[in-house]
């Protein structure tokens, strides 16, 4: 893809292996490699002694274990959650179960809008419709532990729920599946939504800590510069769906062929998503119409007629 962000796919840490990535952060990724999830699902330790687990990952025994192993004869008092997709919330129980610590997080998950008809279920596999944290978490939240705070960061967009958390001992964000690395974040409606993932990046781009740790990959570094390339790359695909529509009414399947040169066939449904997702955004600022609500199987076109070229 053509674009000016600076991935960063240099991912060593083999699945078992436990690391420390920054100062008082431990990592443990599960063995859950794919398109969607990289070299798997990272699990973060934070703090020593008395120690806060960030998303333990999907319900995987070998993983699980090799998580509560990495803090064998430490305390687990605190478990964090930035969102209820497959890859990151399910190993929660079993955690919990193991060592009675509390469970924070935004909620349960939840859609970024209503269904359309003829909807749903579409994206129910991805999602952990059983957790339940112990505390609800509002954006500005502190919790503090032994040794280390975390301040809760909403970030909605990648999912409804999606909260980031940043750590003030290292000045470094858990951006979970908001900002990676390796890949853009995928915006997929109804589980997220383009205006909260864009005012969600917005929103990071203010803060000034340097270092991110996703959920997905290796950190993010110079991260408020990267988070500045990640909304002018979704600024430019917009701008790429609207000249695609001065063309004239298309379908998804026609933007997403027009936009992505190259794409993963794996990732075809992915992509029809995206641009759905930015098809939502653009008919809720008046740019774009359809009939209906916006629909993976609309027809859209532009509100306006093209300028004449100059
Ligand atoms: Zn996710």
């Amino acid at each position: 893809m053509n674009d000016d962000i600076r991935y960063n796919r240099t991912f060593d840490l083999l699945p078992g292996r436990v690391a420390e990535v920054a100062p008082g952060v431990r990592a443990v990724v599960a063995s859950n490699p794919g398109p969607f999830t990289f070299k798997g699902t990272v699990s973060y330790i934070i703090g020593r002694g008395k120690v806060a687990i960030l998303d333990p990952g999907p319900d995987d025994d070998a993983h699980i274990a090799a998580l509560l192993d990495a803090v064998r004869g430490e305390t687990v008092t605190d478990l964090f959650v930035t969102h209820t997709h497959r890859d990151h919330s399910p190993a929660v129980p079993k955690v919990k179960a193991a060592t009675g610590a509390t469970v924070y997080a935004q909620g349960p998950h939840r859609l970024a809008r209503a269904l359309h008809v003829g909807e749903a279920g579409r994206l129910d596999a991805s999602a952990d419709m059983d957790f339940r944290p112990d505390i609800a978490l509002a954006d500005g939240d502190v919790v503090s532990g032994s040794g280390w705070t975390l301040e809760a960061v909403a970030t909605p967009g990648h999912t409804a729920n999606h909260m980031a958390y940043a750590l003030k001992e290292a000045d470094l964000i858990f951006s979970g599946d908001h900002v990676m690395a390796w890949s853009t974040s995928i915006v997929a409606p109804p589980d997220g939504a383009m205006s909260d993932y864009m005012a969600s990046l917005e929103k990071l781009a203010r803060r000034s800590e340097p270092i991110y740790l996703p959920g997905h990959g290796g950190p993010v570094r110079e991260a408020p510069r990267f988070v500045r390339a990640y909304i002018r790359h979704r600024h430019a695909r917009e701008a790429s769906i609207l000249r695609r529509l001065e063309k004239g009414a298309a379908d998804i399947p026609t933007l997403v062929r027009a936009i992505y040169i190259g794409l993963d066939p794996r990732l075809t449904g992915a992509a029809s998503l995206s641009v759905l997702a930015h098809l939502e955004d653009l008919v809720a600022r008046g740019m774009v119409a359809t009939e209906g609500p916006p629909s993976i199987g609309g027809l859209y076109r532009l509100t306006e007629p093209p300028l004449p070229a100059a």
